[in-house]
């Protein structure tokens, strides 16, 4: 099995390649098989080399490490051979119209309630002085096309309903579909997992597998993510890893939501991208869109740190987080940062809402008592138990100031094990007021 994942260097990685990229990735390593790189930078004006780097950085700190890399601008010379021997072959034609030209003619064509089809020549075209040509691939009319493919089942098309696709522009530049099947046959690609937006390219490709007379790879076409609310907005989906740390996201929180939207499996946090590979299936994959929002990536966010022990996270958590505190605050965090705020629960100063007298008093009250426990795990039991016999307070009356004291919040981790690691001073200082 070999899979491969051709990003054009033309921006960062955005939520939608970042999939695809993972779909290739994913099945690559259940099998086994290997996964590689090609940078589809044939377009010189729009490709840079600060985007090949951004992408292979990005894939890095994603972990969908490639097993090799290559680029189409070195393979310029490769083209130019398989282009010849198409030529010699009569599969690639020379055409001379303008584009104004080819407005025109579709413009008839739909007028007269025709398919806006590419007109193709009997033979060959007629050059034109002084114009160069652009060329164009002459599919097969007479040879179906049909595929099984992975995502959608049989797929059916017929060559005569589709135009003779422009391979290369007549300053010699090459357009997409000719160079990627000529990588796709020379590496031995197996699997090509990508957006259903590819499902008429993958039909006129497959004529080119033929002509080169290369093993097709097996296809399979996902349906494309969206948002809840439609299409992912640019600000949703224009973005990949600047957005997730924007938001202070994990990046496996991140790839279990790409992995399974879109598929019959729920979405669950997962920790590695060997569970993910395991589970992964492209039978699962169905044909409605794949419904993605950050929202849901931030549910499985929180879930993934709640689950993660200290060891794993110990070189990205801030200083003064210790094996015993992430004990107690990982149950409370959305996000890595949270954490942050809290540490100043355990020693520092925290804001704590205004009192009144009573609760004042009340406090006074626990000050009293906690100053004479022993600072362990039974403290916050044997403090609430001698305050609720003293003060005859139970339930929320008992609890919440002296859990706003403690640590100026409403909510948070147990009590019972947060407070033998506030600093016992700090907590009298704070129960005083
Ligand atoms: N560069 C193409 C794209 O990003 C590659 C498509 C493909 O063959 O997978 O759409």
């Amino acid at each position: 099995m070999k899979t491969r994942f051709a990003p054009s260097p033309t921006g960062r990685l955005h939520v939608g390649n970042i999939r695809t990229a993972l779909h290739n990735f994913l099945l690559a390593k259940k099998a086994g098989g290997q996964f590689l790189l090609r940078l589809d930078d044939t377009d010189a004006e729009r490709s840079t080399p600060e985007y090949a780097d951004a992408i292979r950085l990005d894939l890095d700190r994603l972990g969908l490490e490639p097993h090799a890399m290559f680029r189409q601008s070195d393979r310029f010379a490769r083209y130019e051979e398989v282009f010849d021997q198409l030529k010699r072959d009569g599969r690639v034609y020379a055409c001379y119209e303008t584009p104004e030209e080819l407005e025109l003619r579709r413009k008839v064509l739909l007028g007269r309630g025709l398919p806006p089809i590419y007109e193709r020549p009997e033979g060959e075209n007629d050059p034109v002085d002084g114009v160069a040509p652009h060329w164009r691939f002459r599919l097969d009319h007479d040879a179906v096309i049909e595929w099984e493919d992975g995502v959608r089942g049989p797929q059916h098309f017929e060559p005569a309903k589709i135009s003779d696709p422009v391979i290369r522009r007549a300053d010699g530049s090459w357009l997409y579909m000719l160079p990627s099947v000529i990588d796709d046959a020379d590496h031995a690609i197996t699997h090509v997992v990508r957006g259903e937006d590819h499902v008429t390219n993958s039909a006129i490709q497959l004529q080119m597998f033929d002509a080169l007379g290369a093993g097709r790879p097996s296809l399979a076409h996902t349906a494309l993510i969206v948002s809840d609310t439609g299409k992912l907005s640019k600000r949703e989906g224009a973005k990949g890893l600047e957005a997730l740390d924007e938001m202070g996201f994990e990046v496996m929180a991140l790839l279990s939501v790409l992995t399974r939207i879109g598929t019959s499996q729920p979405v669950e946090a997962v920790h590695d991208l060997e569970a993910l590979a395991a589970g992964f299936d492209l039978s699962s994959f169905g044909r409605a869109p794949a419904r993605f929002s950050w929202d849901e990536v931030g549910v499985v966010n929180a879930r993934l740190l709640h689950e993660t022990p200290y060891e794993t996270l110990a070189d990205r958590l801030p200083e003064g987080v210790t094996p015993e505190r992430w004990e107690v605050l990982r149950g409370n965090v959305e996000r890595l940062g949270d954490v942050t705020s809290w540490l100043s629960v355990f020693e520092g100063v925290i804001e704590a809402p205004e009192r009144d007298e009573g609760d004042r008093a009340y406090l006074a009250e626990a000050a009293e008592v906690a100053e004479g426990l022993a600072w362990d795990e039974g403290a916050w039991g044997a403090l609430t138990g001698e305050l609720k016999a003293r003060t005859g307070r139970k339930g929320k009356a008992l609890f919440l100031p002296l859990r706003l004291a403690l640590t100026g919040q409403r909510s948070g981790p147990e009590m019972a094990a947060l407070l033998p690691l506030i600093d016992k001073e700090h907590a009298l200082a704070r129960l005083r007021g």
